[in-house]
C-alpha cells in the first residue's frame, strides 16, 4: 500500500505569488514603490484615506493577479514537494479594507493557482480565512498569526512585513523562519 503522505498546507500571497497590493498601489499612484519599502502587512494602507474607495473600485478593472510573477523557486519547489507531500493552498480572500468588495479575489486566485501551478489539484485549493480550522501535518506562511494551533511544523515564510518578528517569539509558538524556497525543500526533502 501506497504511503500516506503528509499533508502540507501551503499559503499563496507572498508565499507562492509576489504582493499583489504593492503592484496595485503602484499602478493605482502611479509610484515604482518596492517591497523592502514596507514594514506594515497592509499595503494599501498607504493610499490616502480619501481616495480607499476609488482604490478598491478599480481594484478589478483588470484581473489583479494577471501577470503578477512567482516567488523565485515556488513553482520547482511546490512540483518536488508535491511527491512525498499531499499539498494544501489555502489562502483568504477577504481583504481586510474592503470584504465587501472581495468576491472575485477567490475567482482571481483560483485562475492564477489552476495557470500557474498546473500540477496542484484545485480540489486542494482552500479559500478561507479561519486557517487555524484546518488540520495539517506542515503550515508555510508569510503571517504570523497564521501560524498557531497543534500543526506540528510550522514555518515563517520571511517577508517585509515579520522581519521584526523576534527569535524568542518564533520560539515560544515552535516556529522555525524560512528565507526562501530552497530552504523549504532543505528542511522537508531531506
Ligand atoms: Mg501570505
Amino acid at each position: 500500500m501506497e504511503e500516506q503522505k503528509k499533508i502540507l498546507l501551503v499559503d499563496f500571497d507572498d508565499t507562492i505569488c509576489q504582493s499583489v497590493f504593492l503592484k496595485k498601489v503602484n499602478e493605482f499612484l502611479g509610484t515604482n514603490y518596492k517591497i523592502e519599502e514596507f514594514k506594515e502587512y497592509l499595503i494599501d494602507n498607504i493610499i490616502p484615506e480619501e481616495r480607499r474607495k476609488e482604490f478598491f473600485a478599480s481594484f478589478f478593472e483588470s484581473d489583479p493577479y494577471e501577470k503578477l510573477p512567482l516567488i523565485d523557486g515556488a513553482k520547482e519547489s511546490l512540483k518536488k514537494l508535491s511527491k512525498k507531500y499531499d499539498i494544501y493552498i489555502c489562502s483568504s480572500c477577504v481583504m481586510l479594507n474592503s470584504p465587501k468588495n472581495s468576491a472575485k479575489l477567490f475567482s482571481s486566485k483560483y485562475e492564477y493557482l489552476i495557470k500557474n501551478l498546473p500540477f496542484l489539484d484545485p480540489k486542494k485549493f482552500i479559500f478561507t480565512s479561519a486557517k487555524h480550522l484546518v488540520k495539517a501535518d506542515v503550515i508555510i506562511d508569510d503571517y504570523f498569526s497564521n501560524l498557531k494551533g497543534d500543526i506540528k511544523q510550522k514555518f515563517l515564510f520571511d517577508s517585509y512585513h515579520n522581519k521584526e518578528k523576534t527569535e524568542e517569539e518564533l520560539k515560544e509558538r515552535g516556529v522555525v523562519r524560512v528565507k526562501d524556497w530552497q530552504e523549504i525543500c532543505d528542511i522537508l526533502l531531506k
